[in-house]
């Protein structure tokens, strides 16, 4: 039944939005003919009218609440009935539907093992989820990703926004396809140079040289630019002290309970881990270090899961995305996992990432979420898989929603313009036919996606990439 409405609501909305838009008020509102395919809702004016809304403030969600969008902003929200709409409006019958904002995606690489810029299937499958706008947080190919921004914002490519990142920053001893910054000189140099090339963000990775990061995160803040983490050679105490904006990971890339760690080296970490008391002061001294430094941890649960084999693996929407080589790399991988499981790869290791960051959480830390694309963890399915794995963990679908809107545009210093189903806002939100709250996983389901203030078929975006992930583009 909600398949057919789905159908049928579509089908009304293209004829709709073709009558109504010559008696609207005149628009600013544009879609290129590259995007046009893609688009299931377009008008001046749309009432998304009588559905349960999440705000994106972690409050309980509102229902029998109706959106009116104006162009490309919120610029109504009341209960049903109460909304004076503009003659020509648009109005979609949303009863029992769930509206919450686009998801903002603080760990989204465009980038995928064997494929460095995938500025085909990448952009499609984040949009096509409900994820609006998303932090690269580190690049293969930071120039093509720049470029991909702009394409983007000219609606030459449909996909969300994006803030990209400057190549990768590591040290001796780390990835050799990654920069790594000798001097002060070299660090500021490039730093500056990659800010006025269009990168938003610095990502320092694990071999990082700790005299150096300082360097980067002094200079990034300089330019009124951020920097974050995948760390090994500097602890988290470390980074937050030094200034770092936002650490990868959390717990499970965290070396502070590492005994005798010599200062600048990347050791293993996950043996310290496994026995540490998670009610301990050693825990509840980093997160208060943490939260008092205003540090973000980015959860990455989708990704994390994959390496454990007890956990569920690919689903059947991610298989059929992969190309057939992809196919056979994720089944071979699938083999080893459970041919010579890490030794850590334990439920009570899983537990234990899971409750260091509640607890981080739960103290007034900020939390937003990314699914860092790789393995089978595809962009857009595993920010989706993020949200269920939220809702396991304990936090209400009010609080998952938060973390991963709101909290992500406050991180990326724009708060005060999306993450938030508030009037002014730009419209950027999502459909879920039925109620989160009872069903996390119909966000899979989720049947138009507004990116300022246009509607977007996830259907029309997953049949492009059909097969595609993992080939060249
Ligand atoms: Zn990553």
């Amino acid at each position: 039944m909600k398949v057919l409405a789905t159908l049928s609501l579509s089908i009304f909305l293209i004829s709709c939005a073709a009558q109504t838009t010559s008696e609207a008020p005149l628009s600013p509102l544009k879609i290129t003919e590259n995007l046009k395919p893609y688009v299931s809702v377009f008008s001046p004016n749309i009432l998304l009218d009588n559905a349960l809304v999440f705000v994106g403030d972690g409050k309980t969600p509102l229902p029998n609440y109706s959106v009116l969008i104006s162009d490309e902003r919120i610029a109504k929200i009341g209960p049903v009935g109460t909304i004076t709409a503009p003659k020509g409006t648009t109005v979609i019958d949303l009863d029992g539907h769930t509206i919450m904002p686009g998801i903002v995606g603080l760990h989204n690489h465009i980038h995928m093992p064997g494929v460095r810029l995938m500025k085909y299937t990448a952009p499609r499958l984040y949009l096509a989820a409900g994820v609006t706008t998303v932090q690269t947080t580190g690049s293969a190919d930071a120039s093509g990703e720049i470029e991909l921004a702009r394409l983007i914002d000219t609606g030459d490519v449909p996909g969300p926004t994006l803030f990209p990142t400057a190549p990768y920053i590591t040290g001796p001893g780390g990835n050799a396809v990654m920069d790594s910054p000798l001097t002060e000189t070299e660090a500021r140099s490039f730093v500056r140079t990659w800010a006025e090339n269009g990168a938003t963000w610095f990502k320092l990775y694990r071999h990082t040289d700790p005299d150096i990061a300082k360097v980067i995160i002094d200079e990034a803040h300089s330019l009124n630019l951020k920097v974050t983490g995948h760390l090994c050679s500097i602890t988290f105490r470390e980074a937050a002290i030094m200034g770092i904006d936002s650490i990868e990971h959390d717990f499970d890339a965290a070396t502070d309970f590492v005994k005798d760690k010599p200062v600048g080296k990347c050791v293993r970490s996950r043996g310290s881990k496994v026995n540490l008391d998670m009610n301990g002061q050693e825990i509840a001294d980093l997160i208060q270090t943490l939260v008092e430094e205003n540090v973000t941890l980015t959860s990455t649960l989708a990704i994390l899961e994959s390496g454990f084999a007890f956990r569920p693996q690919a689903d059947a929407r991610a298989l059929s995305a992969m190309s057939p080589e992809s196919l056979e790399r994720y089944k071979a991988r699938q083999l080893r996992l459970i041919e010579s499981p890490s030794l850590t790869s334990t439920p009570d290791y899983w537990s234990r990432i899971v409750k260091f960051e509640r607890q981080f959480f739960a103290e007034g830390g900020h939390l937003v979420a990314g699914p860092d694309t790789g393995r089978h963890v595809l962009p857009g399915f595993g920010d989706q898989r993020n949200f269920e794995l939220f809702v396991e963990s304990g936090y209400s679908v009010s609080q998952a929603i938060q973390i991963m809107t709101h909290n992500g545009a406050k991180t990326l210093g724009v708060g005060e313009d999306i993450g938030l189903i508030k009037k002014g806002y730009q419209a950027d939100l999502i459909i879920i036919p039925g109620d989160l709250t009872l069903d996390p996983s119909a966000l899979k389901s989720t049947s138009i996606v507004f990116k300022k203030g246009v509607g977007f078929d996830p259907q029309k975006l997953l049949t492009d990439v059909k097969g595609k992930v993992g080939l060249p583009e």
